[in-house]
Protein backbone atom coordinates (compact mmCIF):
# COMPACT_ATOMS: atom_id res chain seq x y z
CA UNK A 1 0.00 0.00 0.00
CA UNK A 2 1.99 2.59 -1.26
CA UNK A 3 1.43 6.47 -0.10
CA UNK A 4 0.24 9.05 -2.43
CA UNK A 5 1.36 12.95 -1.89
CA UNK A 6 -1.69 15.04 -2.51
CA UNK A 7 -2.09 18.87 -3.66
CA UNK A 8 -1.86 20.10 -0.49
CA UNK A 9 1.85 19.42 -0.31
CA UNK A 10 3.68 22.42 1.33
CA UNK A 11 7.34 20.63 0.32
CA UNK A 12 8.84 21.24 3.60
CA UNK A 13 10.48 18.33 3.30
CA UNK A 14 9.35 16.90 7.12
CA UNK A 15 8.09 13.64 5.13
CA UNK A 16 11.85 13.09 3.40
CA UNK A 17 13.51 12.59 6.75
CA UNK A 18 11.30 10.74 8.41
CA UNK A 19 10.78 8.38 5.11
CA UNK A 20 13.24 4.91 6.48
CA UNK A 21 13.53 3.51 2.98
CA UNK A 22 14.43 7.31 1.11
CA UNK A 23 11.34 6.99 -1.28
CA UNK A 24 10.34 10.91 -1.52
CA UNK A 25 11.78 13.09 -3.70
CA UNK A 26 13.26 15.37 -4.63
CA UNK A 27 14.46 16.14 -1.16
CA UNK A 28 16.60 18.83 0.04
CA UNK A 29 19.73 19.47 -1.95
CA UNK A 30 18.89 17.14 -5.00
CA UNK A 31 18.27 18.70 -8.20
CA UNK A 32 15.07 20.35 -9.11
CA UNK A 33 14.23 20.62 -4.98
CA UNK A 34 14.06 24.47 -5.15
CA UNK A 35 11.71 24.50 -8.02
CA UNK A 36 9.65 21.22 -7.85
CA UNK A 37 5.77 21.80 -7.52
CA UNK A 38 5.65 19.54 -4.67
CA UNK A 39 7.41 16.17 -3.23
CA UNK A 40 6.75 12.51 -5.03
CA UNK A 41 6.76 8.88 -3.28
CA UNK A 42 8.02 6.23 -5.46
CA UNK A 43 5.47 3.78 -5.35
CA UNK A 44 8.09 1.20 -6.45
CA UNK A 45 10.12 1.72 -3.30
CA UNK A 46 7.72 2.76 -0.57
CA UNK A 47 7.08 0.52 2.40
CA UNK A 48 3.21 1.62 3.64
CA UNK A 49 4.70 2.41 7.20
CA UNK A 50 2.61 5.92 6.95
CA UNK A 51 6.00 7.59 8.99
CA UNK A 52 6.00 10.53 6.36
CA UNK A 53 2.39 10.71 7.05
CA UNK A 54 3.08 11.69 10.86
CA UNK A 55 5.39 13.81 9.75
CA UNK A 56 3.27 15.48 7.17
CA UNK A 57 2.28 19.11 8.68
CA UNK A 58 -0.56 19.55 6.42
CA UNK A 59 -2.08 16.24 6.21
CA UNK A 60 -1.03 15.80 2.34
CA UNK A 61 -0.17 12.18 1.98
CA UNK A 62 -2.25 9.04 1.80
CA UNK A 63 -2.58 5.51 1.72
CA UNK A 64 -3.65 5.10 -2.14
CA UNK A 65 -6.99 3.25 -1.08
CA UNK A 66 -8.15 6.20 0.60
CA UNK A 67 -7.65 8.41 -1.96
CA UNK A 68 -10.60 10.41 -2.76
CA UNK A 69 -11.77 10.43 -6.70
CA UNK A 70 -10.59 13.91 -7.00
CA UNK A 71 -6.78 13.12 -5.72
CA UNK A 72 -6.90 9.61 -8.20
CA UNK A 73 -4.57 11.85 -10.52
CA UNK A 74 -1.65 12.02 -7.90
CA UNK A 75 -1.44 8.39 -7.97
CA UNK A 76 -0.01 8.94 -11.39
CA UNK A 77 1.65 12.14 -11.03
CA UNK A 78 3.74 10.52 -7.92
CA UNK A 79 4.69 7.63 -10.15
CA UNK A 80 5.35 9.77 -13.18
CA UNK A 81 7.97 11.41 -11.32
CA UNK A 82 10.00 8.27 -11.25
CA UNK A 83 9.57 7.66 -14.57
CA UNK A 84 11.33 10.50 -15.22
CA UNK A 85 14.12 11.27 -12.33
CA UNK A 86 14.56 7.10 -11.13
CA UNK A 87 15.48 6.83 -7.85
CA UNK A 88 15.29 2.69 -7.17
CA UNK A 89 18.88 2.65 -7.36
CA UNK A 90 19.60 5.00 -4.18
CA UNK A 91 20.07 3.32 -1.02
CA UNK A 92 18.25 4.14 2.00
CA UNK A 93 20.32 7.05 3.68
CA UNK A 94 19.95 8.50 7.15
CA UNK A 95 18.70 12.13 5.70
CA UNK A 96 19.27 13.42 9.48
CA UNK A 97 22.29 15.73 9.32
CA UNK A 98 24.35 15.55 12.31
CA UNK A 99 23.17 18.69 15.03
CA UNK A 100 25.98 21.65 14.61
CA UNK A 101 27.04 22.83 17.34
CA UNK A 102 28.41 26.42 18.19
CA UNK A 103 32.00 26.38 18.23
CA UNK A 104 32.21 29.44 21.02
CA UNK A 105 29.02 28.44 23.07
CA UNK A 106 27.77 31.89 24.33
CA UNK A 107 24.11 33.57 25.01
CA UNK A 108 22.96 34.72 22.00
CA UNK A 109 20.08 36.64 21.33
CA UNK A 110 18.18 37.01 17.94
CA UNK A 111 15.57 38.88 16.52
CA UNK A 112 13.22 38.08 13.66
CA UNK A 113 11.18 40.67 11.99
CA UNK A 114 8.12 39.14 10.74
CA UNK A 115 5.96 36.25 12.14
CA UNK A 116 5.26 34.25 8.86
CA UNK A 117 5.95 30.70 8.04
CA UNK A 118 9.52 32.32 7.34
CA UNK A 119 9.98 34.01 10.73
CA UNK A 120 8.78 30.83 12.28
CA UNK A 121 10.58 27.99 10.47
CA UNK A 122 14.12 30.65 11.13
CA UNK A 123 13.29 30.91 14.89
CA UNK A 124 12.84 26.50 14.78
CA UNK A 125 16.39 26.67 12.90
CA UNK A 126 17.90 28.69 15.66
CA UNK A 127 16.46 27.38 18.61
CA UNK A 128 17.44 23.78 17.67
CA UNK A 129 20.69 25.61 20.09
CA UNK A 130 20.73 25.69 23.30
CA UNK A 131 22.29 28.71 23.95
CA UNK A 132 20.36 31.19 21.44
CA UNK A 133 17.10 32.65 22.48
CA UNK A 134 14.49 34.22 19.38
CA UNK A 135 11.98 37.29 20.03
CA UNK A 136 9.85 37.35 16.72
CA UNK A 137 8.36 40.44 15.84
CA UNK A 138 5.31 41.67 13.79
CA UNK A 139 3.28 44.89 13.56
CA UNK A 140 0.30 42.94 13.48
CA UNK A 141 -1.23 41.61 16.91
CA UNK A 142 -1.80 37.90 15.29
CA UNK A 143 1.32 36.05 13.90
CA UNK A 144 1.34 33.48 10.74
CA UNK A 145 1.79 35.80 7.90
CA UNK A 146 0.40 33.84 4.73
CA UNK A 147 -0.52 30.87 5.94
CA UNK A 148 -3.24 33.25 8.04
CA UNK A 149 -3.91 35.77 5.45
CA UNK A 150 -3.05 34.42 2.29
CA UNK A 151 -3.90 30.84 2.07
CA UNK A 152 -7.52 30.20 0.51
CA UNK A 153 -9.56 29.41 3.58
CA UNK A 154 -11.10 26.41 1.60
CA UNK A 155 -7.72 24.72 1.58
CA UNK A 156 -7.71 23.77 5.42
CA UNK A 157 -5.17 20.60 5.06
CA UNK A 158 -2.83 23.56 4.64
CA UNK A 159 -4.08 25.97 7.62
CA UNK A 160 -2.98 22.87 9.45
CA UNK A 161 0.88 23.89 9.71
CA UNK A 162 -0.96 25.92 12.35
CA UNK A 163 -0.13 22.98 14.67
CA UNK A 164 3.71 23.13 13.30
CA UNK A 165 3.71 26.72 14.29
CA UNK A 166 2.07 26.00 17.80
CA UNK A 167 4.74 23.41 18.27
CA UNK A 168 7.66 25.98 17.24
CA UNK A 169 6.05 28.58 20.14
CA UNK A 170 6.58 26.60 22.41
CA UNK A 171 9.80 25.68 22.66
CA UNK A 172 12.51 27.35 25.19
CA UNK A 173 14.21 30.68 24.32
CA UNK A 174 11.14 31.66 22.37
CA UNK A 175 8.94 34.51 22.50
CA UNK A 176 6.96 37.05 20.68
CA UNK A 177 6.83 40.64 20.40
CA UNK A 178 3.50 41.03 18.12
CA UNK A 179 2.21 44.33 17.26
CA UNK A 180 4.99 46.14 17.27
CA UNK A 181 5.63 48.27 13.84
CA UNK A 182 9.66 48.20 13.55
CA UNK A 183 10.24 51.53 12.48
CA UNK A 184 7.73 53.44 14.75
CA UNK A 185 7.82 51.43 17.76
CA UNK A 186 11.69 50.85 17.50
CA UNK A 187 14.25 51.51 14.83
CA UNK A 188 16.28 49.35 13.01
CA UNK A 189 19.74 50.56 14.85
CA UNK A 190 18.01 49.99 17.97
CA UNK A 191 17.27 46.58 16.96
CA UNK A 192 21.09 45.82 16.00
CA UNK A 193 21.83 47.39 19.73
CA UNK A 194 19.59 44.68 21.53
CA UNK A 195 20.59 41.47 19.74
CA UNK A 196 23.58 39.53 18.32
CA UNK A 197 21.65 39.13 15.17
CA UNK A 198 18.77 40.42 13.21
CA UNK A 199 16.87 38.43 10.64
CA UNK A 200 14.29 40.11 8.52
CA UNK A 201 11.45 37.63 7.57
CA UNK A 202 9.19 40.26 6.25
CA UNK A 203 7.81 39.10 2.87
CA UNK A 204 6.79 40.63 0.05
CA UNK A 205 3.98 42.71 1.07
CA UNK A 206 3.07 45.26 -2.12
CA UNK A 207 1.81 43.25 -5.59
CA UNK A 208 2.91 44.12 -8.97
CA UNK A 209 0.66 46.38 -11.51
CA UNK A 210 -0.56 45.98 -14.94
CA UNK A 211 -0.01 49.60 -16.62
CA UNK A 212 -2.80 49.49 -18.56
CA UNK A 213 -5.50 52.84 -18.56
CA UNK A 214 -8.36 52.57 -15.86
CA UNK A 215 -6.33 50.15 -13.44
CA UNK A 216 -7.18 52.61 -10.41
CA UNK A 217 -11.03 52.45 -11.14
CA UNK A 218 -13.04 51.62 -8.45
CA UNK A 219 -13.51 47.86 -8.90
CA UNK A 220 -10.34 46.89 -10.07
CA UNK A 221 -7.50 45.85 -7.57
CA UNK A 222 -5.38 43.52 -6.67
CA UNK A 223 -6.12 39.69 -6.13
CA UNK A 224 -3.28 39.80 -3.31
CA UNK A 225 -5.93 42.66 -1.72
CA UNK A 226 -8.87 40.13 -2.22
CA UNK A 227 -7.03 37.82 -0.97
CA UNK A 228 -6.29 39.95 2.44
CA UNK A 229 -9.92 40.77 2.56
CA UNK A 230 -11.57 37.14 2.93
CA UNK A 231 -8.66 36.11 5.27
CA UNK A 232 -9.37 38.90 7.23
CA UNK A 233 -6.22 41.02 7.25
CA UNK A 234 -6.83 44.53 8.55
CA UNK A 235 -4.70 46.27 6.16
CA UNK A 236 -7.71 44.84 3.70
CA UNK A 237 -10.55 44.33 5.98
CA UNK A 238 -12.61 47.59 4.58
CA UNK A 239 -11.59 47.06 0.70
CA UNK A 240 -14.25 48.20 -1.61
CA UNK A 241 -15.65 44.67 -3.28
CA UNK A 242 -18.27 44.49 -5.90
CA UNK A 243 -20.19 41.37 -6.43
CA UNK A 244 -23.03 43.14 -7.88
CA UNK A 245 -22.37 41.90 -11.19
CA UNK A 246 -22.39 37.98 -12.97
CA UNK A 247 -18.93 38.52 -13.80
CA UNK A 248 -14.97 38.83 -12.30
CA UNK A 249 -12.01 38.76 -14.41
CA UNK A 250 -8.51 37.83 -13.01
CA UNK A 251 -5.61 38.69 -14.85
CA UNK A 252 -2.66 36.28 -14.59
CA UNK A 253 -2.75 32.81 -14.24
CA UNK A 254 -0.60 31.82 -10.85
CA UNK A 255 -2.21 29.73 -8.23
CA UNK A 256 -3.41 33.05 -6.73
CA UNK A 257 -5.47 33.36 -9.58
CA UNK A 258 -6.85 30.18 -8.83
CA UNK A 259 -7.26 31.14 -5.24
CA UNK A 260 -9.51 33.73 -5.83
CA UNK A 261 -11.48 32.19 -8.70
CA UNK A 262 -12.46 28.90 -6.26
CA UNK A 263 -13.30 31.59 -3.43
CA UNK A 264 -15.00 33.86 -5.71
CA UNK A 265 -17.68 30.92 -7.37
CA UNK A 266 -17.83 28.44 -3.84
CA UNK A 267 -20.84 27.85 -2.50
CA UNK A 268 -21.27 30.57 0.54
CA UNK A 269 -22.55 27.24 2.97
CA UNK A 270 -19.08 24.97 2.32
CA UNK A 271 -17.07 28.15 3.02
CA UNK A 272 -18.96 28.69 6.18
CA UNK A 273 -16.88 25.45 7.16
CA UNK A 274 -13.83 27.36 6.49
CA UNK A 275 -12.11 30.66 8.77
CA UNK A 276 -13.06 33.23 5.78
CA UNK A 277 -13.20 36.02 7.16
CA UNK A 278 -16.85 37.29 8.88
CA UNK A 279 -17.33 40.28 6.72
CA UNK A 280 -16.79 38.59 3.40
CA UNK A 281 -18.87 35.24 4.14
CA UNK A 282 -21.69 38.01 4.33
CA UNK A 283 -20.59 39.81 0.80
CA UNK A 284 -20.54 36.42 -1.06
CA UNK A 285 -23.71 35.40 0.25
CA UNK A 286 -25.14 37.77 -1.83
CA UNK A 287 -23.07 37.92 -4.44
CA UNK A 288 -23.89 37.72 -7.98
CA UNK A 289 -21.35 36.01 -9.51
CA UNK A 290 -21.84 33.80 -11.94
CA UNK A 291 -18.58 33.51 -14.38
CA UNK A 292 -14.75 34.19 -13.19
CA UNK A 293 -12.68 34.51 -16.11
CA UNK A 294 -9.27 33.88 -15.58
CA UNK A 295 -6.94 35.75 -18.09
CA UNK A 296 -3.15 33.78 -19.18
CA UNK A 297 -1.70 36.20 -21.47
CA UNK A 298 0.16 33.05 -22.82
CA UNK A 299 -0.66 29.58 -23.76
CA UNK A 300 -2.00 26.78 -21.88
CA UNK A 301 1.32 25.08 -21.65
CA UNK A 302 3.07 28.34 -20.68
CA UNK A 303 0.73 28.77 -17.83
CA UNK A 304 2.12 29.28 -14.03
CA UNK A 305 -0.76 27.55 -12.25
CA UNK A 306 1.12 24.44 -10.53
CA UNK A 307 -0.13 21.04 -11.75
CA UNK A 308 -1.42 19.97 -7.99
CA UNK A 309 -3.71 22.98 -8.30
CA UNK A 310 -4.95 22.47 -11.64
CA UNK A 311 -6.18 19.18 -10.77
CA UNK A 312 -7.37 20.37 -7.59
CA UNK A 313 -9.67 23.13 -9.44
CA UNK A 314 -10.71 20.41 -12.38
CA UNK A 315 -12.07 18.51 -9.68
CA UNK A 316 -14.29 21.21 -7.78
CA UNK A 317 -17.60 19.64 -7.98
CA UNK A 318 -20.70 22.74 -7.33
CA UNK A 319 -18.80 24.54 -9.84
CA UNK A 320 -18.01 23.86 -13.59
CA UNK A 321 -14.56 24.73 -14.78
CA UNK A 322 -13.63 25.23 -18.86
CA UNK A 323 -10.79 26.49 -20.47
CA UNK A 324 -10.76 28.17 -23.62
CA UNK A 325 -7.56 27.71 -25.20
CA UNK A 326 -7.93 30.83 -27.84
CA UNK A 327 -6.58 28.46 -30.59
CA UNK A 328 -3.14 27.50 -28.68
CA UNK A 329 -2.31 23.99 -28.44
CA UNK A 330 -1.87 21.61 -25.33
CA UNK A 331 0.93 19.73 -25.41
CA UNK A 332 2.70 16.74 -23.87
CA UNK A 333 0.76 13.66 -22.87
CA UNK A 334 1.21 13.72 -19.04
CA UNK A 335 -1.42 14.27 -16.31
CA UNK A 336 -1.07 18.15 -16.50
CA UNK A 337 -1.78 18.05 -20.06
CA UNK A 338 -4.91 15.74 -20.06
CA UNK A 339 -6.58 17.60 -17.61
CA UNK A 340 -6.09 20.39 -19.53
CA UNK A 341 -7.43 18.97 -22.69
CA UNK A 342 -10.28 17.56 -20.63
CA UNK A 343 -11.53 21.04 -19.61
CA UNK A 344 -11.36 22.25 -22.79
CA UNK A 345 -13.93 19.85 -24.09
CA UNK A 346 -15.82 20.49 -21.10
CA UNK A 347 -19.21 22.68 -21.54
CA UNK A 348 -20.60 24.47 -18.95
CA UNK A 349 -23.79 24.35 -17.62
CA UNK A 350 -25.05 27.75 -18.52
CA UNK A 351 -27.69 27.70 -15.32
CA UNK A 352 -24.49 27.32 -12.89
CA UNK A 353 -21.37 29.22 -11.64
CA UNK A 354 -18.36 28.73 -13.92
CA UNK A 355 -14.34 29.57 -14.00
CA UNK A 356 -13.21 29.90 -17.30
CA UNK A 357 -9.20 29.80 -17.97
CA UNK A 358 -8.78 31.62 -20.56
CA UNK A 359 -5.30 31.43 -22.47
CA UNK A 360 -3.73 34.28 -24.88
CA UNK A 361 -5.66 36.87 -24.13
CA UNK A 362 -4.32 40.14 -22.24
CA UNK A 363 -5.93 43.20 -21.02
CA UNK A 364 -5.59 46.56 -22.74
CA UNK A 365 -7.61 48.73 -21.04
CA UNK A 366 -9.91 48.74 -18.27
CA UNK A 367 -13.05 50.70 -18.55
CA UNK A 368 -16.16 51.97 -16.88
CA UNK A 369 -17.78 55.33 -15.78
CA UNK A 370 -17.12 55.56 -12.28
CA UNK A 371 -16.33 52.36 -11.84
CA UNK A 372 -15.43 49.27 -13.44
CA UNK A 373 -17.84 48.14 -16.02
CA UNK A 374 -15.25 45.60 -18.47
CA UNK A 375 -12.45 44.93 -19.63
CA UNK A 376 -11.20 45.49 -23.55
CA UNK A 377 -8.74 42.31 -24.09
CA UNK A 378 -6.38 41.58 -26.99
CA UNK A 379 -6.04 38.73 -28.58
CA UNK A 380 -1.99 37.62 -28.31
CA UNK A 381 -0.07 34.72 -30.49
CA UNK A 382 3.49 33.41 -28.92
CA UNK A 383 6.44 34.35 -30.33
CA UNK A 384 9.74 33.37 -29.57
CA UNK A 385 11.78 35.51 -27.45
CA UNK A 386 16.20 35.39 -27.95
CA UNK A 387 16.65 32.43 -26.03
CA UNK A 388 13.44 30.51 -27.60
CA UNK A 389 10.63 31.21 -24.50
CA UNK A 390 7.48 31.76 -26.32
CA UNK A 391 5.82 35.12 -25.53
CA UNK A 392 2.87 36.90 -25.87
CA UNK A 393 2.52 39.59 -28.65
CA UNK A 394 -0.37 40.98 -29.05
CA UNK A 395 -2.68 40.55 -32.71
CA UNK A 396 -4.59 43.69 -32.50
CA UNK A 397 -7.64 41.49 -32.12
CA UNK A 398 -9.58 42.95 -29.38
CA UNK A 399 -12.79 42.64 -27.53
CA UNK A 400 -14.81 43.62 -24.71
CA UNK A 401 -15.56 41.72 -21.63
CA UNK A 402 -18.37 42.99 -19.39
CA UNK A 403 -17.47 42.65 -15.49
CA UNK A 404 -18.15 44.58 -12.52
CA UNK A 405 -14.40 43.57 -10.90
CA UNK A 406 -11.11 43.22 -12.64
CA UNK A 407 -8.50 41.94 -10.45
CA UNK A 408 -4.74 41.65 -11.30
CA UNK A 409 -2.95 38.56 -10.29
CA UNK A 410 -0.01 38.99 -11.45
CA UNK A 411 2.70 38.28 -8.91
CA UNK A 412 4.08 40.49 -5.79
CA UNK A 413 6.68 42.37 -4.81
CA UNK A 414 8.91 43.21 -2.30
CA UNK A 415 8.83 47.00 -0.77
CA UNK A 416 12.46 48.40 0.51
CA UNK A 417 13.17 48.01 4.49
CA UNK A 418 14.28 51.12 5.24
CA UNK A 419 18.23 50.86 6.27
CA UNK A 420 18.31 47.38 4.19
CA UNK A 421 19.43 47.37 0.43
CA UNK A 422 16.82 46.72 -1.92
CA UNK A 423 16.85 45.57 -5.76
CA UNK A 424 13.80 47.17 -7.28
CA UNK A 425 14.14 44.55 -10.05
CA UNK A 426 13.59 41.74 -8.05
CA UNK A 427 12.07 43.35 -4.98
CA UNK A 428 14.12 41.41 -2.52
CA UNK A 429 17.21 42.18 -0.17
CA UNK A 430 20.40 41.79 -2.38
CA UNK A 431 21.81 38.65 0.03
CA UNK A 432 24.36 36.18 -0.33
CA UNK A 433 22.82 32.61 0.96
CA UNK A 434 20.74 35.13 3.16
CA UNK A 435 23.55 37.68 4.80
CA UNK A 436 23.13 41.15 3.85
CA UNK A 437 26.10 41.63 6.19
CA UNK A 438 27.20 40.08 9.30
CA UNK A 439 24.71 40.94 12.10
CA UNK A 440 22.07 41.29 9.41
CA UNK A 441 20.25 38.30 7.33
CA UNK A 442 16.82 37.67 5.49
CA UNK A 443 14.78 34.31 4.28
CA UNK A 444 11.69 33.87 2.97
CA UNK A 445 9.88 36.06 0.00
CA UNK A 446 12.16 39.27 1.23
CA UNK A 447 15.33 36.81 0.19
CA UNK A 448 14.47 34.67 -2.63
CA UNK A 449 11.22 36.57 -3.89
CA UNK A 450 7.69 35.77 -3.86
CA UNK A 451 8.03 32.33 -5.19
CA UNK A 452 7.39 29.02 -3.76
CA UNK A 453 5.04 26.66 -1.16
CA UNK A 454 4.74 27.03 2.11
CA UNK A 455 6.87 24.55 3.05
CA UNK A 456 9.91 26.41 0.90
CA UNK A 457 10.42 28.40 3.79
CA UNK A 458 12.02 25.47 5.71
CA UNK A 459 14.89 25.21 3.68
CA UNK A 460 15.34 28.97 3.12
CA UNK A 461 15.54 29.32 6.85
CA UNK A 462 18.09 26.24 7.32
CA UNK A 463 20.09 28.07 4.41
CA UNK A 464 19.87 31.82 6.04
CA UNK A 465 20.63 30.56 10.09
CA UNK A 466 23.75 28.21 8.90
CA UNK A 467 25.23 31.87 7.49
CA UNK A 468 24.27 33.28 10.95
CA UNK A 469 25.95 30.77 13.14
CA UNK A 470 29.06 30.68 10.03
CA UNK A 471 29.50 34.66 11.61
CA UNK A 472 28.78 33.68 14.77
CA UNK A 473 31.38 30.65 15.04
CA UNK A 474 34.16 32.82 13.02
CA UNK A 475 33.07 35.65 15.78
CA UNK A 476 31.86 38.24 13.56
CA UNK A 477 28.89 38.95 15.78
CA UNK A 478 29.04 41.31 18.47
CA UNK A 479 27.10 40.39 21.55
CA UNK A 480 24.56 43.21 22.18
CA UNK A 481 25.62 46.15 24.91
CA UNK A 482 22.28 47.93 25.99
CA UNK A 483 22.38 49.66 29.25
CA UNK A 484 18.16 50.15 29.30
CA UNK A 485 17.86 46.62 29.16
CA UNK A 486 15.38 44.16 27.17
CA UNK A 487 13.40 45.08 24.31
CA UNK A 488 10.34 44.45 25.83
CA UNK A 489 11.12 46.76 28.54
CA UNK A 490 12.04 49.31 26.44
CA UNK A 491 8.39 48.78 24.60
CA UNK A 492 6.91 49.19 27.77
CA UNK A 493 8.55 52.26 28.72
CA UNK A 494 7.34 53.54 25.25
CA UNK A 495 3.52 52.31 25.89
CA UNK A 496 3.70 49.94 23.01
CA UNK A 497 0.82 47.73 24.05
CA UNK A 498 3.07 44.48 23.22
CA UNK A 499 1.02 41.07 22.52
CA UNK A 500 3.24 38.51 23.83
CA UNK A 501 2.62 34.11 23.30
CA UNK A 502 0.03 33.94 26.10
CA UNK A 503 -1.97 37.15 24.89
CA UNK A 504 -1.68 35.69 20.75
CA UNK A 505 -3.34 32.63 22.85
CA UNK A 506 -5.98 34.59 24.21
CA UNK A 507 -6.90 35.98 20.93
CA UNK A 508 -6.68 32.23 19.51
CA UNK A 509 -9.05 31.21 22.05
CA UNK A 510 -11.18 33.87 21.82
CA UNK A 511 -11.64 33.70 17.67
CA UNK A 512 -12.36 29.87 18.24
CA UNK A 513 -14.92 30.89 20.87
CA UNK A 514 -17.03 32.74 18.80
CA UNK A 515 -16.81 30.42 16.08
CA UNK A 516 -18.14 27.56 17.75
CA UNK A 517 -20.94 30.12 18.78
CA UNK A 518 -21.57 30.79 14.79
CA UNK A 519 -21.10 27.40 14.45
CA UNK A 520 -17.85 27.73 12.79
CA UNK A 521 -14.34 26.64 13.52
CA UNK A 522 -13.29 30.50 14.32
CA UNK A 523 -14.52 33.85 13.61
CA UNK A 524 -11.56 35.89 12.77
CA UNK A 525 -10.35 39.07 15.39
CA UNK A 526 -9.80 41.63 12.13
CA UNK A 527 -9.30 44.83 14.13
CA UNK A 528 -5.45 45.29 15.47
CA UNK A 529 -7.49 47.06 18.15
CA UNK A 530 -9.99 44.60 19.27
CA UNK A 531 -7.50 41.84 18.79
CA UNK A 532 -5.18 43.86 20.85
CA UNK A 533 -8.04 44.61 23.88
CA UNK A 534 -8.66 40.66 23.95
CA UNK A 535 -4.87 39.97 24.44
CA UNK A 536 -4.37 42.50 26.82
CA UNK A 537 -7.40 41.71 29.02
CA UNK A 538 -6.25 38.09 29.81
CA UNK A 539 -2.88 40.21 30.52
CA UNK A 540 -5.23 42.08 33.51
CA UNK A 541 -6.82 39.40 34.27
CA UNK A 542 -3.85 37.42 34.97
CA UNK A 543 -2.57 40.30 36.75
CA UNK A 544 -5.56 40.96 39.06
CA UNK A 545 -5.76 37.03 40.18
CA UNK A 546 -2.30 37.49 41.58
CA UNK A 547 -2.70 39.85 43.18
CA UNK A 548 -5.54 38.11 45.06
CA UNK A 549 -3.27 35.74 46.19
CA UNK A 550 -0.72 37.46 47.29
P1 LIG B 1 2.95 33.78 -10.20
O1 LIG B 1 2.89 32.31 -10.02
O2 LIG B 1 4.27 34.42 -10.40
O3 LIG B 1 1.99 34.12 -11.46
C1 LIG B 1 1.94 35.40 -12.00
C2 LIG B 1 1.10 35.38 -13.27
O4 LIG B 1 0.97 36.72 -13.73
C3 LIG B 1 1.68 34.59 -14.43
O5 LIG B 1 0.63 33.93 -15.06
C4 LIG B 1 2.26 35.70 -15.35
O6 LIG B 1 2.27 35.32 -16.69
C5 LIG B 1 1.20 36.74 -15.14
N1 LIG B 1 1.62 38.09 -15.51
C6 LIG B 1 2.68 38.80 -15.07
N2 LIG B 1 2.69 40.03 -15.60
C7 LIG B 1 1.59 40.11 -16.40
C8 LIG B 1 1.04 41.10 -17.22
N3 LIG B 1 1.60 42.31 -17.32
N4 LIG B 1 -0.10 40.84 -17.90
C9 LIG B 1 -0.69 39.64 -17.81
N5 LIG B 1 -0.22 38.64 -17.04
C10 LIG B 1 0.90 38.87 -16.34
O7 LIG B 1 2.31 34.59 -8.99
P2 LIG B 1 1.20 34.27 -7.90
O8 LIG B 1 0.03 33.57 -8.46
O9 LIG B 1 1.00 35.56 -7.20
O10 LIG B 1 1.92 33.24 -6.89
C11 LIG B 1 3.09 33.62 -6.12
C12 LIG B 1 3.72 32.37 -5.52
O11 LIG B 1 2.90 31.86 -4.47
C13 LIG B 1 3.88 31.23 -6.52
O12 LIG B 1 5.09 30.55 -6.28
C14 LIG B 1 2.72 30.33 -6.22
O13 LIG B 1 2.88 28.97 -6.59
C15 LIG B 1 2.61 30.49 -4.70
N6 LIG B 1 1.25 30.16 -4.26
C16 LIG B 1 0.97 28.86 -4.04
C17 LIG B 1 -0.31 28.51 -3.69
C18 LIG B 1 -0.64 27.07 -3.47
O14 LIG B 1 0.23 26.23 -3.46
N7 LIG B 1 -1.89 26.76 -3.30
C19 LIG B 1 -1.31 29.47 -3.57
C20 LIG B 1 -0.99 30.80 -3.82
C21 LIG B 1 0.31 31.14 -4.17
P3 LIG B 1 3.64 34.95 -17.45
O15 LIG B 1 3.93 33.54 -17.08
O16 LIG B 1 3.32 35.12 -18.88
O17 LIG B 1 4.69 35.91 -16.96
Amino acid sequence: MPYVVTQSCCADASCVVACPVNCIHPAPGEPGFATAEMLYVDPRSCVGCGACTTACPVGAIVPDTALTPEQEPFREVNAAYYDVFPHADRTPLALVPPQRRLRRPRPVRVAVVGAGPAGLYTADELLCHPEVTVDVLDRLPTPYGLLRAGVAPDHRHTKEAERLFRAIEEQPGFRYLLGVDVGRDVTRAELDEHYDAVVWTVGASADRRLDVPGEDLPGSCSATALVGWYNGHPDHRDLEVHLDHERVVVVGNGNVALDVARVLTADPDALAATDVADHALAALRTSAVREVVVLGRRGPDQASFTTPELIGLAGLRDVDVVADLGGAEVTGEGVRARVLRELAARRPDPRGRRIVLRFLTSPVRVGGTGRVGGVEVVRNELVPDAAGVPRAKATGETELLEAGMVLRSVGYRGMPVAGLPHDPVTGTVPNDAGRVEPGTYVAGWAKRGPTGFLGTNKTCAQETVEALLDDLDAGLLDAPETRDGDLAAVLARRGVPVVDLAGWRAIDREERRRGEAAGRPRVKITDPAEAREVALRRGRRRRAVSASWR
